[in-house]
């Protein structure tokens, strides 16, 4: 089951430099910095209420968030959703029709265990669904 947006991820160019930016928008400091080495980014998080905003920057050219800033420039790269079943989810949208980008979940950024579903199923939408990890 969905339960709810966990984060919104932006893909920036410069991590520091939009650190900076979001830093002034939402009035507070990041909350975690991380990279993810088997996904090419350095990622950081703010949290608003329980509103979380992810930054991504590719820290190599053949990542996806480079790809991605190549083709779209920056901007939302995906929304994603907490699930409280992340195998059953998969299962579940993949009999619906959905394409899966990895078929077992993989670790995320900010300990948490994901699948992403390929945006020409989603209306050009990449979705995220995440799980805590325990
Ligand atoms: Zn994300």
């Amino acid at each position: 089951m969905l339960t709810n947006v966990e984060h919104i991820g932006i893909a920036v160019k410069d991590i520091l430099a939009s650190n900076n930016l979001f830093t002034k928008l939402f009035n507070v400091a990041p909350y975690k910095s991380e990279s993810v080495e088997s996904e090419g980014v350095t990622t950081s998080f703010f949290k608003i209420n329980s509103t979380k905003v992810e930054l991504l920057e590719a820290t190599s050219p053949d990542s996806a968030i480079a790809k991605f800033i190549e083709k779209r420039g920056e901007g939302i790269h995906h929304i994603a959703f907490e699930v409280d079943n992340i195998l059953l989810e998969m299962q579940r949208l993949e009999e619906e029709g959905f394409v899966l980008l990895n078929k077992e979940p993989k670790q995320g950024a900010d300990n948490k265990l994901v699948c992403f579903l390929h945006p020409k199923g989603t209306n050009g939408v990449l979705i995220e669904l995440c799980q805590e990890r325990v």
